[in-house]
């Protein structure tokens, strides 16, 4: 369909030298739809901060945009000082700034409450240098109050000095759309990025879905469980639907979108193919 999106693909930090030669698999199989950047998650309280360095740096070495996530829950001002320091001596000029989930257990609090605190503290200590990402939720964060809390959050996300937005994963395209009206009408004016969860695996999915808020609608929940374990007919539906909500979003003018990858080239390099790249 329209070739110039721009694209771009997360991977989590793998734990064994198997995991990261993957991802180097991977990283040359996406390589060809040209990604604007390839962003790498990060484990709460810090607890991948070597593996999600490493990794970045891996891909900065293959000449490759490279945005780690930092997320600031239960970290201490001096840990993301040392973090943002270490970063910008490897002109890494990108950043995905999150809160992070709340881990389970006796952990500190650390410094930072909220993402738009980390923002904030990011450009005290670092001005312009960095092009910083935030989170947005258009079916909502499930911890939100309400949606007006949750927009006014995402708010003082860009007033703190966000450069543009992702968002977390949907099927229900309506959902973004009148997300979009809305940040709109609240003069959130920077980009919101579309981020897609190909499907590969309903248990999975469900699981995710039910953590992050993301709802999987009642149709398509049901079509995939009626594919029981007939994993092959389900990536095939999956890859329809993903498809076509990827088209959808292109046809109303979205400029960018983001693939949550899961270390994975097949199915996106599909999705990709069937829209037109
Ligand atoms: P925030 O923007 O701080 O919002 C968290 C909640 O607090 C929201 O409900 C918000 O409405 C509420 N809130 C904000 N400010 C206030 C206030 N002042 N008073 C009351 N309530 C308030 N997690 C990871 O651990 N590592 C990752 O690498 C990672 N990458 C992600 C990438 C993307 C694109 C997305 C969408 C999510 C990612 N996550 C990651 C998940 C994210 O960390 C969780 O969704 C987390 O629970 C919230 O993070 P946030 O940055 O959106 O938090």
């Amino acid at each position: 369909m329209i070739k110039n999106t721009k694209i771009s693909f997360e991977f989590f930090p793998p734990k064994t030298a198997e995991g990261m030669q993957k991802l180097r698999d991977t990283r040359a199989k996406l390589a060809k739809f040209k990604p604007e950047f390839f962003s790498v998650t990060f484990g709460a309280g810090g607890s991948t901060r070597d593996r999600t360095m490493n990794t970045v740096l891996e891909i900065q070495a293959e000449g490759f945009g490279a945005a780690p996530h930092i997320s600031c829950i239960s970290s201490s001002k001096e840990e993301i000082r040392d973090l943002l320091q270490a970063y910008q001596a490897h002109e890494i000029n990108r950043l995905v700034a999150l809160r992070g989930d709340i881990p389970s257990g006796e952990v500190s609090a650390g410094d930072f409450r909220y993402a738009a605190e980390l923002v904030e503290f990011i450009r005290a200590e670092t001005g312009e240098y960095f092009h910083i990402e935030v989170a947005a939720y258009p079916e909502f964060h499930p911890e939100a109050r309400t949606p007006a809390a949750d927009l006014l959050n995402l708010k003082h996300k860009m007033d703190a000095g966000a450069n543009s937005a992702i968002t977390q994963y949907f099927y229900n395209t309506d959902a973004y759309f009148r997300f979009m009206d809305q940040c709109s009408a609240a003069g959130i004016n920077i980009p919101i990025i579309p981020g897609v969860m190909p499907i590969y695996n309903i248990t999975q999915l469900a699981r995710f879905s039910s953590v992050c808020g993301a709802e999987i609608p009642r149709w398509l929940k049901m079509r995939l469980e009626e594919y029981g374990d007939d994993i092959a007919s389900l990536r095939a539906f999956g890859l329809d639907v993903v498809s076509e909500l990827c088209e959808t979003l292109q046809a109303s003018g979205v400029q960018s979108l983001h693939f949550y990858t899961l270390n994975q080239a097949g199915v996106i390099s599909n999705i990709l193919e069937n829209i037109g790249y």
